[in-house]
């Protein structure tokens, strides 16, 4: 019997393991079909001035194409290495790709805060979870919205680090708000389940959180979701600050002396 339980749970995790990875898949496919929808219809209206949407789908196809590279790597057994990331650039680059691929009636607004401390983590894991929230953001506004994607240098006191079941201390905060239909405290509570989804089927996984919610553990941090009916939903990341390769704020009196270089 322990035998079978331990396969069961091996079966389990392998078909979470696929499952997320077809959900990403799929995420990166619904970019490329947009962008050449959109491509299509202008065309179809005889404006040529289609660039930005070839451009949106060709970034979602090397990102679909840079997946498949990592799983890859992943059946040869290489582990993912994190890397000294700055959100604020990284969220640049995705806040660009997003704007042209999450269609006409979605804005997205970057709020990105000056000099924000550097985090650790797999830099394309992290852009493959702001991409879920943001794909989840513009499924709750059906008739467009706003999606902020922020980014904060958070301090959590004793306190504030006991909520969020993290370790007090420095912190970088990105935080994905959308202007949507917000969730019932009862899909709330089970939003993080693998495999729960109230979108109708072909359409949702449920695994879009669940391996945010993994991802962001693993890297050391936390999620945090709010959400209110009619208002919006606001997820928050929190990642450990970084000081390793992080560039020295000028002036700062704990710099050393700088190396003659
Ligand atoms: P999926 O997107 O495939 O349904 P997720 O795990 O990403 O899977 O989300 C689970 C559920 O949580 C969604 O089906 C939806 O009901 C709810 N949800 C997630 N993000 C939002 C959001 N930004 N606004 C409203 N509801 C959301």
């Amino acid at each position: 019997a322990e035998r079978q339980l331990r396969q069961l749970q091996k079966m389990e995790a392998v078909g979470q393991l696929t499952g997320g990875i077809a959900h990403d898949f799929n995420n990166m496919l619904a970019v490329v079909i947009s962008g050449l929808n959109l491509t299509q219809r202008q065309l179809a209206r005889g404006n040529s001035d289609v660039g930005p949407y070839i451009e949106g789908a060709l970034e979602g196809a090397n990102r679909a194409a840079a997946l498949t590279q990592r799983l890859l790597s992943f059946s040869r057994q290489q582990p993912l290495e994190p890397a000294v990331v700055d959100a604020n650039g990284l969220l640049t680059g995705l806040s660009d790709m997003l704007s042209r691929s999450l269609g006409e009636t979605v804005v997205i607004e970057a709020q990105l805060q000056p000099d924000l401390w550097a985090v650790k983590v797999d830099r394309n894991q992290l852009e493959n979870a702001i991409v879920n929230l943001a794909v989840n953001a513009r499924d709750a506004m059906p008739d467009g919205g706003r999606v902020v994607l922020q980014t904060a240098n958070a301090d959590l006191d004793g306190d504030q680090a006991r909520d969020l079941g993290i370790e007090p201390g420095n912190h970088v905060r990105i935080r994905v708000r959308d202007t949507g239909t917000g969730m019932t405290p009862e899909v709330l509570s089970k939003a993080f389940d693998p495999f729960f989804t109230t979108k109708p089927t072909g359409r949702g996984t449920g695994l879009g959180l669940s391996q945010v919610y993994g991802f962001i553990r693993q890297s050391g941090g936390h999620v945090s979701i709010s959400s209110q009916i009619g208002r919006g939903t606001t997820v928050d990341l929190y990642l450990p600050r970084c000081r390793e390769g992080a560039p020295q704020a000028a002036g700062d009196p704990a710099a050393d002396a700088p190396p003659g270089r």
